[in-house]
């Protein structure tokens, strides 16, 4: 019997009953610096077969002993590192996790009531996202092993926050890459407990898919990479209950329709109508909670453009800090109609204006000019927040020519001495190219531009720079010196 720095007992018999995957000669160290992924190219060998989704010991070709994790031999990555210590992994494992990721956010966020608990990579649980919004828990699990332990994971949620309901948002792009078909539903509620039974082990119901995107490379759970595309079929579109979830006088209210699962989200004392069941993501982008703010204090008596505004969280926080008007633009009706509501909601429609749009036409449209003819800039304060452009490295050219375009419209339409707030949520696209884009539009119009703040993702999606995909989300904020 032993002790782990965890605090877990274990026995050796449970744990060197393990198959072991022994790695080539050179693939140890990422492991030992904290990188979860193990691919499959630097599999040497498996003592003997396992099941997909079982644990794992992993050994170095020495025979050194370097962790536990999840096998799927569908995946490109053979094996996601959940410890570096012989446990076990049950609901105390979970438990212990969740606990220590909460940590993190009470820390850091203090006060905030809708955060990310979990982040997978970046809280060490390859694999496995929660994101708390009031009192209802989103779950997405994105790889086989903690998909195949849901139940133990819900467990381990009703123990620790006693939740009034537990969502799983498992409509993942990267669940296929692990044989994983789509999931969405309430998998627990607490007026009908009985709702608990769906949320128990299924086996993977698609068959194995090809595992590489278009450039043969995966980003198997991205934070928030997959940002803003995507809407699930319209067969599943949401059945809003507008009454009331939008009405002030139910901040905390909750609307239910078949395929919708509205409730009212407080950020930064702000309400936001948001629809679990259907929303993009699991719901709201809480990686911007914190910016939301930081951008809102550039605001007063601007004149503000909030361009790709889902459910409206900068403008509105622009518009509570003073702005004289905001404008808001997204190409989903539904998420102006819900930005609309969220501005009544919060007393602020009367400085706002808002139209269901292509960013790309509408910037467009208002920068053209005859030649010799000069556009007037009349915004104080343009934010850019749009989807990730990219979903591998292949595609970065092509997204770099879309920010570079929105950056050069944008500019021609920003008053001298106004600002540009501009955030880039690819991976693939990091800060020094996000920036060189932006300077590159600033060159073609002939701007210079001083640069007053830097942005990154909420402390609720922490960064750890040995596992380089854990950083996503990257922003500025620009003055136009002329
Ligand atoms: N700023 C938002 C998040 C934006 S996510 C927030 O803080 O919550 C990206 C948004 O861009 C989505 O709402 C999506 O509908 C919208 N979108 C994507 N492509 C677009 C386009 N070409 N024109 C306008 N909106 C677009």
């Amino acid at each position: 019997m032993e002790f782990s720095r965890y605090g877990y007992l274990f026995t050796n018999m449970s744990t060197s009953s393990l198959a072991t995957v022994l790695l080539k000669p050179g693939e140890a160290d990422r492991i030992i610096a904290g990188h979860p992924w193990i691919y499959h190219g630097s599999v040497l060998r498996l003592t003997h077969p396992v099941a997909d989704g079982d644990l794992v010991q992993v050994k170095d070709h020495r025979q050194r002993f370097l962790g536990v994790g999840f096998y799927n031999s569908k995946s490109k990555i053979n094996v996601r590192v959940l410890s570096p210590d012989r446990i076990e992994i049950n609901q105390s494992f979970f438990l212990e996790r969740i606990r220590s990721a909460l940590t993190v956010r009470q820390k850091h966020l203090p006060g905030v009531t809708s955060f990310r608990v979990v982040n997978a990579e970046s809280d060490f649980l390859s694999g496995l996202v929660l994101d708390k919004y009031e009192d209802v828990f989103v779950l997405q699990t994105s790889s086989l092993g903690m998909d195949q332990r849901k139940q133990t994971i819900l467990s381990a949620i009703q123990e620790l926050f006693s939740p009034r309901a537990v969502i799983e948002r498992n409509e993942l792009a990267s669940r296929k890459f692990e044989g994983l078909s789509d999931a969405n539903g309430i998998l627990y509620t607490k007026d009908s407990p009985s709702r608990q039974d769906q949320a128990g082990e299924r086996p993977p119901s698609s068959p194995r898919e090809e595992t590489a995107g278009e450039s043969g490379e995966i980003l198997p759970s991205p934070p928030r990479e997959e940002r803003g595309g995507e809407r699930r079929p319209s067969s599943q579109a949401s059945t809003q209950n507008p009454g009331e979830a939008s009405s002030l006088s139910h901040p905390l209210g909750e609307g239910r329709g078949e395929g919708s699962f509205t409730i009212t989200v407080n950020l930064n004392g702000l309400h936001f109508e948001t629809d679990l069941l259907a929303g993009h993501k699991t719901g709201l982008y809480l990686d911007q909670q914190v910016n939301y703010r930081l951008v809102a204090g550039l605001a007063k008596d601007a004149q503000v453009l909030d361009c790709f505004s889902f459910l409206g969280g900068f403008g509105l926080h622009a518009a509570r800090s003073g702005a004289a008007h905001v404008h808001f633009l997204d190409q989903s009706a539904e998420a102006i109609a819900a930005a609309t509501r969220n501005a009544k909601a919060n007393a602020l429609s009367g400085k706002c204006s808002f139209e269901a749009v292509n960013v790309f036409d509408w910037l467009k449209s208002q920068t053209a000019a005859k030649p010799h003819e000069k556009v007037v800039p009349r915004f104080d304060l343009i934010i850019l927040d749009p989807p990730s452009f990219t979903r591998n490295r292949a595609s970065v050219p092509d997204a770099l020519r879309g920010y570079k375009e929105i950056h050069l419209r944008a500019l021609k339409l920003l008053k001298p001495g106004g600002t540009l707030a501009t955030f880039c949520c690819s991976h693939h696209v990091d800060a020094g190219l996000f920036q060189d884009t932006v300077l590159s539009a600033a060159f073609d119009t002939r701007h210079v531009l001083r640069r007053v703040a830097t942005y990154s993702q909420s402390p609720d999606h922490p960064l750890i720079p040995m596992i380089p995909e854990t950083e996503y989300l990257k922003g500025f904020a620009y003055e136009l010196v002329r």
